[in-house]
């Protein structure tokens, strides 16, 4: 490794060395693909292998929510998440550091333990409200979480709602975010699910298996929500293998009224898109709210 390269990744060594109390000098760096958001890198000192993320200063409170959630959906002890060691700042950068995994293909049964402890996860109680203790993001785009009492109202107002203004600021033509926000509360009124805490991000790209099979899932935009939600962003874009979805049913069947809330949930992340990318997903959006007022 080049000195210079060695200068960049010395301080969060130190960070790392100070988090786990023992000592780790970087002796081997290789760029992890497959990130949307950050640069991500495998950090080893021949013996120990870290996975860390980087991005510039200012991001800092991303990856501090991100690791607050890390610990949260660890601490259930229901799916496995990868363990945060530390996050936080140096010169340039800022950073979060967490355990390694080394990912593999998962078959069927380890698909279905990954729906069995996604209902165990959403099962888990630990919040009388919708929201979460602090702001995240979605994406790069701000998530916001202020604790609501009842999910139609949090679900109308701090996702759609907030979308929806932001994409209208993008230049989307969209119909009045008010009215929406009031159909939307007035489609749900009648649900009243627990308040589950959610990977909130759950598309196949944030879900894996480790080497010996054991279900994994990494990049979270948790909050405490309605489960279906997470079950819908798993069809958004492809779906999980069948196996999945067979696991979940199994374990905590799904609601009777699902389908017809799923366009809905995944409407947030519709317009997420269209606010990150642009492009057909305004479309994609336009046609989905056509049907929610019609
Ligand atoms: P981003 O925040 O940029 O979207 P991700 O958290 O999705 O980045 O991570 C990027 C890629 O790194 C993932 O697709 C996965 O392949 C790999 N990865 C994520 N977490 C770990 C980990 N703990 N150990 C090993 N590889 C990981």
């Amino acid at each position: 490794m080049l000195n210079a390269e060695l200068i960049m990744w010395t301080p969060i060594a130190e960070q790392i060395s100070q988090a786990t109390g023992q000592p780790f000098r970087v002796r081997d760096r290789r760029p992890v693909g497959g990130g949307c958001i950050n640069q991500a890198t495998a950090l080893s000192d021949g013996d120990r292998t870290y996975f860390v993320k980087v991005n510039t200063p200012v991001q800092v409170e991303m990856f501090a929510a991100e690791a607050i959630a890390l610990e949260q959906l660890y601490a259930t002890q229901t799916i496995r998440v990868p363990q945060p060691i530390c996050w936080g700042c140096t010169d340039r950068h800022s950073f979060i550091a967490m355990e390694w995994l080394e990912f593999g293909r998962g078959d069927a049964a380890a698909w279905e333990r990954m729906g069995e402890q996604l209902a165990a996860l959403h099962r888990w109680r630990g919040a009388e409200q919708f929201g979460w203790e602090r702001n995240n993001t979605i994406g790069s785009t701000p998530q916001i979480n202020t604790w609501t009492e009842t999910w139609p109202d949090f679900f109308a107002i701090e996702r759609i709602g907030y979308q929806l203004r932001l994409a209208k600021r993008k230049g989307g033509q969209f119909p009045d975010t008010d009215r929406v926000i009031a159909v939307i509360r007035d489609r749900l009124a009648d649900h009243q699910p627990q308040p589950s805490l959610l990977h909130g991000d759950l598309w196949s790209g944030n879900a894996a298996c480790t080497v010996a099979g054991e279900p994994v899932i990494i990049d979270p935009a948790t909050y405490w929500g309605d489960r279906e939600a997470d079950l819908a962003m798993t069809e958004l874009f492809g779906g999980f293998p069948a196996a999945f979805y067979r696991g979940y049913n199994q374990a905590w069947p799904l609601d009777s009224g699902y389908p017809q809330r799923k366009a809905l949930y995944n409407l947030y992340h519709v317009l997420n898109h269209f606010n990150l990318f642009g492009g057909g997903y305004g479309s994609q959006a336009s046609r989905t709210l056509e049907q929610l007022l019609r």
